[in-house]
């Protein structure tokens, strides 16, 4: 099947170049376009003249179309959970968690049209009243990664912006066009006016070709932190554009000798297991106590020894293959550096399995906090580092040395120890007595250092994609009075 860009209200015709792959099973699912400079002029182009019109469209107005849009996500979530599974390998509950998730993004984007958007703040001079409120910026682009191909772009980022009165080009991941593909054909039902939504495929040179554009006015970008990085960089040497980055990490769960052992145990497997460790808050890193560091890493193998991995169609497997052959290879090329090396112990040792697709088993082992890269970069897989801790300074000297900071869980019932954590973390996203990951959208969802500008997702998009203006007026008859006594 050939799927095509999706540009002021039509499917266009647009050239097949590369095709989208089942993880599991290695078959085609489809055909895409790869859009070149002259296609993504095009779509900002479009979206810049929408822009015009949709900014002066009722804020209620706007909101409406997510009522419509939110339900059709309702009527065809087991579609859309299915073509989640079949395009990233993840399983079918974790699927279906993800259309929820998009699905409540676009409820709570509908309730927000009718909420304030700015507010009224005192003056000094009687007769003069000031107002603050959020103007949308312009085109949105938003460039998403292929882990959560349905509710990051389409929902976390394009719902709040077109909300806002923005207009967007969504680019999303060359690895889960179908589900891009789903995306449009959810908003070109929903009715949105030509031009508001847009979607154009292709690999990071049409990402940079749009980052690039003049026309485009913020980028909601989530993805791995050295494109987040480049991304920023464009902004910074741009007099008008801003962007809001959601990036990678070595995420953690922090597990204190009064945790209840088997809470924690669950939580750290979840942590590190879920889409098979590719999640951006998945714990590469669990940080324990030595009073209790051999109880743990003895029930914490055994549990991982538990976890079930295959066909993730059929939902009852906790893993599913990794995304593609390459990303295999990067997680066996980081399991390779743990061995042989004086104070690491390999507990599991995790390999390809012997099947056809990308699957993998848990690599999981103990070391000492040191400067091994395993230990500080983002792996994306299911790899494990169990690191010791003797108190709750060290535990935090730890968590925080690395470049990233997004998500951490802490393990604990004292809440002295819990303060002390959530004061002196660096981290966007915290859980106590819960795995690190997890997210609900009408709150905010990002990191900060390497793993976010502190711009965050979610809830937070609104703000990301407006600017805040104050607007004052003068109701003297005669003249005006300046404050702080200016004559
Ligand atoms: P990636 O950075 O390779 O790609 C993300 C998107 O950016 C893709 O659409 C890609 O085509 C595009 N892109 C690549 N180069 C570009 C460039 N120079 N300019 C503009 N766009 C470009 O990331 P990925 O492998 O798809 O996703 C995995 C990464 O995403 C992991 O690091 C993960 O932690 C992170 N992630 C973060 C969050 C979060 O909210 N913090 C959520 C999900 C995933």
């Amino acid at each position: 099947m050939h799927y095509t860009n999706y540009v002021g209200g039509k499917f266009v015709d647009t050239k097949p170049a590369f095709s989208s792959f089942n993880p599991a099973t290695e078959e085609e699912l489809g055909q895409f376009p790869e859009t070149l400079p002259e296609g993504v002029c095009e779509a900002v182009d479009v979206a810049a003249k929408a822009f015009k019109e949709w900014r002066q469209v009722s804020r209620i107005q706007r909101a409406d179309y997510f009522w419509k849009l939110a339900n059709l996500v309702k009527e065809r979530i087991v579609e859309l959970s299915q073509a989640i599974s079949l395009e990233t390998g993840k399983s079918l509950n974790e699927s279906m968690a993800e259309v929820n998730e998009a699905m409540h993004m676009a409820q709570y984007t509908f309730s927000q049209g009718r909420e304030a958007f700015g507010e009224r703040v005192a003056s000094e001079i009687a007769l003069k009243d000031l107002q603050t409120f959020r103007k949308p910026k312009g085109v949105v682009a938003v460039i998403s990664p292929w882990n959560f191909p349905f509710a990051i772009g389409g929902f976390w980022c394009a719902a709040p912006a077109i909300l806002e009165g923005n207009t967007v080009v969504f680019k999303p991941s060359e690895e889960t066009p179908l589900v891009g593909h789903l995306t449009a054909e959810l908003y070109h039902q929903a009715g949105f006016p030509p031009g508001v939504f847009n979607l154009i495929y292709g690999f990071g040179g049409t990402g940079a070709t749009l980052v690039n554009h003049s026309k485009v006015a913020h980028i909601c970008f989530t993805g791995s932190a050295e494109t987040g990085r480049r991304i920023r960089v464009k902004c910074a040497e741009s007099w008008h554009k801003t962007c809001s980055c959601e990036m990678g990490s070595k995420s953690a769960v922090i597990v204190f000798d009064d945790a209840n052992m088997d809470l924690a145990v669950n939580a750290c497997v979840t942590s590190a297991y879920k889409l098979s460790g590719q999640r951006c808050v998945s714990a590469g890193r669990i940080l324990v106590h030595w009073k209790i560091f051999y109880e743990f890493i003895d029930k914490f193998v055994e549990e991982s020894e538990k976890v079930t991995i295959g066909d993730p169609m059929k939902g009852e497997f906790f893993m599913g293959p990794l995304i593609n052959a390459k990303q295999l290879q990067r997680v066996v090329e980081y399991n390779k550096m743990t061995e042989d090396l004086d104070n690491v112990h390999v507990l599991l040792k995790g390999e390809k399995m012997d099947r056809k697709g990308h699957f993998m088993t848990p690599h999981v082992y103990t070391s000492e906090w040191c400067e091994h890269r395993f230990l500080r970069e983002e792996v994306f897989g299911p790899h494990v580092a169990i690191i010791p801790f003797n108190d709750l300074d060290k535990a935090v000297d730890i968590y925080n040395d690395t470049i990233y900071g997004l998500s951490l869980a802490v393990c604990t019932n004292d809440f002295r120890k819990m303060r002390e954590i959530r004061e002196r973390c660096d981290y966007g996203l915290g859980y106590v007595n819960l795995p690190c990951i997890g997210a609900e959208s009408h709150s905010v969802f990002g990191g900060v250092k390497a793993s976010g500008n502190g711009s965050p997702s979610a809830a937070g998009t609104f703000r990301a994609v407006t600017n805040e203006v104050t607007w004052t007026v003068n109701y003297q008859d005669q003249g005006f009075q300046m404050a702080q006594g200016l004559k």
